[in-house]
């Protein structure tokens, strides 16, 4: 039997992936989508728990070649913005190019056929290029904490949230105090007997600004589409100008401080829990969180925040190095996602067989704009190391890397090349001038430990930029930064 190839393998039916998949129908290009669910969506299928939403509005966290009028909240919830998805890949024609059910579990580069081999969960498969679309949040990060195998209640994670199981009169114990838990408590708060919150660290919680969008408003943005790209526009340059006192951790931070300590004041009573909730941190160091219903959840009856820190899981209960035993009949974790340890970085192999996490063992995660890496020839990573962002939608770089992408196989095309190979030195002045840039940013220099940083303290995850600077150095592939491969004994 032979092994199937395809032109170009697509990995992931999130935003990533499936703004792939249309950047590529657009331009012409062949190309098949692997996703190991059995539905798109990414993120949003996934991450279903009681009160999931964007944090950005959602006139800047959707495609831009495709606005959605009929957005009913300034930030939409999780079942919107998954219908969005759906919707999207319906109408662009994605879905009957996605094979469901292929997990990508082995990917390996080689040298001698020009491409690369893929083992999925349904059989092998060749193919010229990959684009990884697997996403940056997409494995959920469970702390190792002694004992949990051994807890005999129910234990699940925000982003595998078990809505088949009844939480109403339990002992709940919510572990972890981030973007995902502070949606979800203020949300099954009422439901339940009592809730413990284990919080390792407080984030900045700042007003929610989230309002519905009225029947007239949409009607203009439908009738009016320029209407709704101005207002888009002005979300977009709002958040960009937010960012500067982020980038340089500048003393406009303070502005922010001090909303998030009046909202704190207002909201928080008892100054004992107060000062429990009360950052010892920069603003925007970690995420900064928006809500209006978390601080008054916490002080409802049923609820009790604790800090001491948790040493081990017995079958009922949860302990804290002060020795209470605090017993409970379901965990759940909101606890991220593996970000700078992301599993498929172990899969995938390069030229020289060893796999992209072996080459940034010593380094932390790197890629050239985020997107290609030396040795890993025809491997396009979206939403790869340093793309990430704090303050606006991930969307605007996912389509800057996507354009800089079709560009480079549009150079390939032109020149008959079978692989580009980013070149070492070009990697290696990159990094150095991320790190540099990173190096005066709140990320690094806020005073807090975060996920947007590697176990070495090197900030692997966030651009430490205005994203339109990432938009001007993705706008045109540079072929002078990659070794490009002829094909041998001619032409393709
Ligand atoms: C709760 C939550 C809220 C968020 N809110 C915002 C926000 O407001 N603004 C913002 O900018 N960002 C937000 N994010 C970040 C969000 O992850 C990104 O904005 C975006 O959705 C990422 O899209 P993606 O396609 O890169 O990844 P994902 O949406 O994670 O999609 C990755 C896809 O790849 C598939 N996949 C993974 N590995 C494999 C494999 N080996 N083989 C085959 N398929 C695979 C997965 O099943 C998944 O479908 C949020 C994240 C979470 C978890």
């Amino acid at each position: 039997m032979t092994t199937e190839h395809v032109q170009v393998a697509i990995v992931g039916t999130g935003f990533a992936g499936l703004g792939a998949a249309i950047a590529m129908e657009r331009a012409g290009i062949e190309h098949t989508i692997l996703e190991r669910a059995d539905d798109v969506g990414g993120t949003w299928r996934d991450n279903r728990y009681p009160g999931c939403r964007c944090d950005v509005p959602s006139h800047l966290y959707s495609f831009s070649f495709a606005p959605n009028p009929d957005w009913t909240e300034t930030y939409s919830p999780q079942p919107e913005i998954f219908r969005y998805l759906r919707g999207v890949a319906e109408e662009h024609g994605v879905l009957e190019r996605i094979r469901f059910g292929h997990e990508v579990r082995d990917a390996r580069w080689d040298a001698s056929a020009q491409r690369w081999r893929l083992e999925t969960a349904a059989g092998p498969m060749t193919a010229d290029v990959v684009i990884l679309g697997n996403g940056p949040l997409a494995e959920p990060a469970i702390p190792d904490i002694p004992g949990l195998d051994r807890f005999e209640g129910t234990m699940f994670h925000s982003a595998t949230w078990r809505s088949d199981h009844d939480l109403r009169g339990e002992r709940v114990a919510v572990i972890g105090t981030g973007a995902s838990a502070i949606q979800f408590v203020p949300e099954i708060q009422p439901l339940v007997g009592s809730m413990k919150v284990f919080q390792r660290t407080p984030p900045w919680v700042l007003p929610h600004r989230n309002r519905r969008i009225t029947a007239a408003e949409r009607f203009v943005y439908r009738r009016l589409p320029v209407v709704q790209r101005l207002v888009r526009g002005l979300v977009y340059w709002s958040r960009e100008l937010f960012v500067t006192g982020l980038l340089r951790n500048a003393k406009s931070l303070d502005g922010i401080e001090k909303l998030a300590r009046r909202q704190l004041a207002q909201q928080v009573a008892d100054p004992k829990l107060r000062a429990k909730l009360t950052p010892d941190y920069k603003p925007g160091c970690k995420r900064l969180l928006l809500s209006n219903d978390y601080y008054p959840s916490l002080q409802q009856p049923n609820v009790e925040v604790v800090t001491e820190k948790i040493i081990e899981i017995r079958p009922n209960a949860v302990v804290t190095a002060d020795g209470d035993v605090h017993e409970v009949d379901t965990i759940i974790f909101g606890t991220g996602f593996r970000v700078t340890d992301n599993p498929v970085a172990e899969r995938v192999h390069g030229a020289d067989g060893r796999t992209l996490a072996d080459h940034w063992s010593e380094t932390g995660a790197q890629a050239y704009l985020g997107t290609t890496v030396p040795d890993f020839p025809n491997l396009f990573l979206l939403a790869g190391p340093n793309t990430g962002i704090g303050h606006t939608s991930l969307v605007v770089m996912i389509e800057a890397q996507l354009r800089y992408i079709v560009d480079a196989l549009r150079v390939m095309d032109e020149r008959d090349a079978t692989s580009v190979n980013l070149r070492r030195p070009v990697q290696q002045a990159w990094t150095a001038e991320i790190q540099g840039k990173a190096a005066k940013t709140v990320w690094n220099t806020g005073g807090c430990a975060s996920w947007y940083l590697d176990a070495e303290g090197r900030n692997t995850t966030l651009w430490p930029d205005h994203t339109f600077r990432f938009a001007r150095r993705t706008r045109r592939f540079d072929p002078a930064a990659y070794e490009l491969a002829a094909p041998v004994g001619g032409s393709r």
